[in-house]
């Protein structure tokens, strides 16, 4: 999983890359209009109030900007943001050095919230609530608490998995928004931004040509520009054009429509061992030596979004169009139904 060059998971190496293609102010970010406009009355109200923002919640999956709309949401108020993730919140003192630290309006930005443990979210309740800290000094039948007061903060939270938050937490969020996969002309611009960032020469075939099998995910979309990029300095004369793109992703095994090995090889499982299924999902993960959380979380959400898998309360099904799509001669009796494309949220889980 880990060598996929279309993965969508966050790689150590490309945080400074990535620091320099993301976008700074709400203008920067392509794509996800009606969430941006969403946006950007919340920030307006809140500057108005000269408030700090509501708390907010942002879901989806991975690879589409949550933690970069975090980014430009600070950039935008002016303020300060303290990074961090639920798991690496391991205990309650954790949380309370990080929240005492906070200054007036500063957003703790924290990735994979529904992670957080149970005793750290309790802490987080009042704090999100009230603003406030509860502390027990003692032990025993002479412990008391104590509250501090906390300056008026904003956690941002981003999740792949929204069914997984507690309701407590969910519930703490004032504004709760949902990534979607981005569309072509989207994708084009974000690649055709990076593309010029990087100092890359690019032709506009070329930026469709990434675009269309970048799995509607802006970080593949950048990760498949950067490949591309190392194929035309050594092959071609460094400039990508829809040729180049062509021969150098076909090299890489990511097909016309995005789709990798580890894809492939998923539906074909189904398919080949289970009939077209239904199957479990941990059945499927096993077979594939997978963790099934992995692939939950950045492989079925573009196949169902392609409308090559189907997700039924017996477990996951491939489609007419999977098999298509593989050669497959197609063997069931009916249409298998087919997903209509953004349809991810939690009810699929
Ligand atoms: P997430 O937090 O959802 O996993 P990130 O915010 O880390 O995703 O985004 C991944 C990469 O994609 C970043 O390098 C960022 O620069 C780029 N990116 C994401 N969304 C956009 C966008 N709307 N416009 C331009 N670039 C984007």
């Amino acid at each position: 999983m880990e060598d996929r060059t279309i993965s969508t998971q966050k790689r150590p190496e490309e945080v400074a890359v990535d620091a320099a293609l993301r976008p700074k102010y709400l203008a920067d970010m392509i794509g996800q209009d009606q969430l941006r406009n969403n946006l950007e009355i919340l920030l307006e109200a809140a500057k108005l109030r000269t408030e700090a923002l509501d708390h907010i919640l942002l879901y989806g999956p991975p690879g589409l900007g949550k933690t970069s709309m975090a980014h430009v949401l600070a950039n935008e108020m002016g303020v300060n943001m303290k990074i961090t993730a639920g798991p690496a919140i391991e205990r309650a003192g954790d949380l309370a050095a990080i929240l005492t630290n906070l200054r007036k309006g500063d957003i703790l930005f924290i990735d994979e919230v529904h992670r957080l443990g149970k005793v750290v979210e309790e802490i987080l309740y009042p704090a999100m609530e009230d603003f406030a800290l509860d502390i027990v000094i003692g032990k025993g039948p002479s412990a008391r608490s104590i509250r501090l007061k906390l300056p008026r903060f904003t956690v941002i939270g981003a999740t792949t998995r929204l069914a997984l938050l507690t309701a407590p937490l969910r519930s703490r969020f004032g504004a709760v928004y949902r990534f979607d996969f981005y569309d072509q002309p989207a994708l084009e611009e974000i690649v055709r931004r990076a593309a010029s960032l990087l100092k890359v020469e690019i032709t506009d075939d070329g930026a469709q040509e990434i675009a269309r099998r970048a799995r509607g995910t802006p970080r593949v979309a950048l990760r498949l520009l950067r490949r591309v990029r190392d194929y035309a300095q050594v092959r071609a004369d460094g400039k990508i054009t829809a040729s180049v793109a062509e021969d150098a992703l076909d090299l890489l095994e990511v097909d016309q429509q995005g789709l990798d090995e580890l894809d492939r090889k998923l539906l074909r499982a189904i398919i080949e061992k289970y009939d077209g299924g239904p199957v479990g999902l941990e059945t499927i993960a096993a077979s594939l030596s997978e963790d099934s959380g992995t692939i939950m979380d950045v492989v079925e959400p573009y196949l169902l979004q392609l409308g090559y898998l189907d997700r039924t309360p017996r477990g996951r099904v491939a489609t007419r169009l999977a098999y298509q799509h593989l050669g497959v001669a197609w063997t069931g009796e009916t249409t298998a139904p087919v997903q209509q494309p953004g349809l991810w949220d939690e009810s699929d889980e």
